[in-house]
């Protein structure tokens, strides 16, 4: 039997934008919680919005984007760990019908300037700086560097002891209150009349996802792709007006947007932000306090939380189902998730950002060993296939191969780039996804790991050759090959392998990491330094990274 799959087409896709579907559970579900954020201060006050609050938030800074004069299709960017202000941008864009640009907030000056110019950023909505991140001075410095973008909007630091909101020094730069108060000169029928010219198929949200090509390209997603994408995962998971589903991973993925919100509220369920960043203390109280039936995570986010001192003193008796996703999810922590902590119909998703992101998950009805050791069938109104990279021809069941999805799911493209679309997306609508697949008998698919050589260090994905192209700017370095090296707790940690120009001094890692700091995400950052004085090529003139990588292996003794 060939290796194709194609999902079940019994519900409907959903042929409605964002901004509609949002209304009309909320007219269904007025007053059930719509989301929950867990007090950012300890003794503080959750802050809560249920449906119709959230609707009419949502509208008002719609609104207020209207009246900034936000065309349908501009971008407006947001760079902030999670917050409630997070969704309902996300939602205000979508009814305002501007193409919401998530901007990384471990992005550091060098990649948020990228990330404006790349798509002609007009609006960027900034964190309150804290001590690690200085996101007003950088939105700052961007403003002045990148014409395109005419405000930045400060988000307020709710009282915390170490953020810093930024006071407004120029008509550019506004606080989140004074753009609420724009509201005031637009009026509803306004908003209803944006919203009518809005077509499903609109592009609605920009995610970027580091390139082959050195930089990161955006994903270029529409109403239709994230929201059936998102409504899809809720139906599998069954929620209802009754779940409260917790999310500690990140809005500015796909995870938390699309797995997490997309899926939560178009049911008329909860969700439930614990914090800014992730803490596994702090996802455990929030299922506790708020009652979670659902929680999500990377693996190393659930074996955080499993690990912790006190964590048979949660009472985590209310969860049913959760999410566990992004990155090989060992059977150990799932089968830990399902007994431990009362997750029993824990769904594992694979997928990626070019695939809004979900294309297989398991189901509660699979068995334990399905659940555990695959990532499940293909999604509803979605094909899988696995091909020979080679040939590009369809393998047999069990063979290894590369896999791909095709169908509603498949982002437009990447954003300005036709070129780098049609690497990834070919004639026949077929995302390439790079992944290394089988699929079993019954239709299965079981991940084998990556054909492109991105590093996955602790769930976030790193293209070596954006930090090679980065340090080649290295007064000292003459050449560079950066790898992943195998590590117990990120899963990998990167190394760059250096070849130093003649006559140049020492070259640390602490000394390469000061180069980096600030103009590099931390996790870009490379662990350890490996001076040399070539690299293994083959006879073609291809650089060997998996020989670099096995004698980096040894030699360390990882
Ligand atoms: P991203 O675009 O950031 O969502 O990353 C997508 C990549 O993450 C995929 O191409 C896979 O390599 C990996 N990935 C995502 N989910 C899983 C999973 N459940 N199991 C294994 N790998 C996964």
């Amino acid at each position: 039997m060939r290796a194709y799959t194609a999902g079940n087409t019994d519900v409907p896709l959903l042929e409605e934008t964002i901004g509609h579907n949002f209304e009309r559970v909320a007219a269904r579900f007025p007053f059930h919680d719509a989301l929950i954020e867990a007090a950012a201060v300890p003794g503080g006050d959750a802050r809560r919005w249920s449906y119709t609050k959230m609707n009419d938030d949502v509208d008002r800074l719609a609104r207020a984007l209207l009246a900034l004069g936000i065309r349908k299709g501009e971008r407006v960017g947001i760079w902030s760990p999670n917050c409630a202000e997070w969704t309902l941008l996300q939602y205000a864009s979508a009814k305002a019908g501007a193409i919401l640009v998530n901007v990384n907030p471990a992005y550091r000056s060098h990649e948020l300037e990228f990330v404006v110019k790349q798509n002609g950023m007009r609006l960027l909505v900034v964190a309150p700086s804290d001590p690690t991140s200085d996101y007003v001075g950088m939105a700052r410095n961007a403003l002045d560097q990148c014409p395109e973008l005419q405000q930045v909007v400060f988000l307020p630091d709710s009282g915390v002891e170490g953020l810093d909101a930024g006071v407004p020094q120029r008509e550019a730069e506004l606080t989140y209150a004074e753009l609420l108060k724009r509201a005031d000169a637009v009026g509803h029928s306004v908003l209803q009349e944006r919203m009518a010219e809005l077509d499903p198929h609109d592009p609605i949200n920009l995610q970027y996802t580091s390139g082959t090509t050195g930089f990161p390209k955006g994903a270029t997603l529409t109403h239709h792709n994230i929201l059936n994408n998102g409504f899809s995962i809720g139906e599998l998971l069954g929620y209802t007006e009754h779940d409260r589903v917790v999310l500690p991973v990140p809005f500015y993925h796909c995870f938390g947007m699309v797995i997490g919100n997309l899926a939560a509220l178009s049911h008329g369920a909860a969700t439930i932000i614990p914090g800014r960043g992730f803490s596994p203390a702090a996802a455990l109280e929030a299922v506790q306090d708020f009652g979670g039936t659902s929680l999500y995570g990377v693996p190393t986010m659930f074996i955080a939380e499993l690990a912790l001192p006190d964590f048979a003193s949660y009472v985590l008796s209310t969860l049913r189902t959760g999410v566990m996703a992004g990155s090989l999810c060992p059977v150990e922590v799932m089968n830990r998730v399902i007994s431990e902590m009362n997750m029993v119909d824990v769904a594992i998703c694979y997928g990626m950002t070019e695939t809004s992101p979900v294309s297989t998950m398991t189901r509660a009805e699979d068995t334990l060993a399905q659940r555990t050791e695959s990532v499940g069938r293909t999604m509803p109104h979605l094909e899988s296939k696995i091909v020979d990279p080679a040939t590009g021809d369809v393998v047999e069941r069990g063979q290894v191969g590369e896999l791909c999805t095709r169908g509603y799911a498949v982002m437009q493209g990447y954003w300005g780039q036709p070129e780098k679309t049609a690497e990834a997306i070919d004639a026949d609508g077929w995302m390439h996804t790079g992944d290394l697949a089988r699929m079993d008998e019954d239709g299965y698919v079981l991940i084998e790991g990556r054909i492109k050589d991105m590093v996955i260090r602790g769930g976030e994905n790193i293209y070596p050759r954006e930090i090679e192209e980065f340090l080649y700017t290295h007064p000292d370095i003459q050449d560079v090959q950066v790898i992943g090296a195998p590590d117990p707790k990120y899963g990998e940690e990167l190394m760059a392998c250096i070849i130093l120009k003649p006559g140049a001094g020492q070259l640390d890692a602490e000394h390469l990491a000061q180069f980096c700091r600030g103009r590099l995400a931390h996790y870009k950052i490379p662990r350890y330094v490996e001076i040399r004085d070539s690299f293994p090529m083959t006879v073609s003139g291809k650089i060997r990274k998996v020989q670099m990588r096995e004698e980096a292996v040894a030699r360390l003794a990882l």
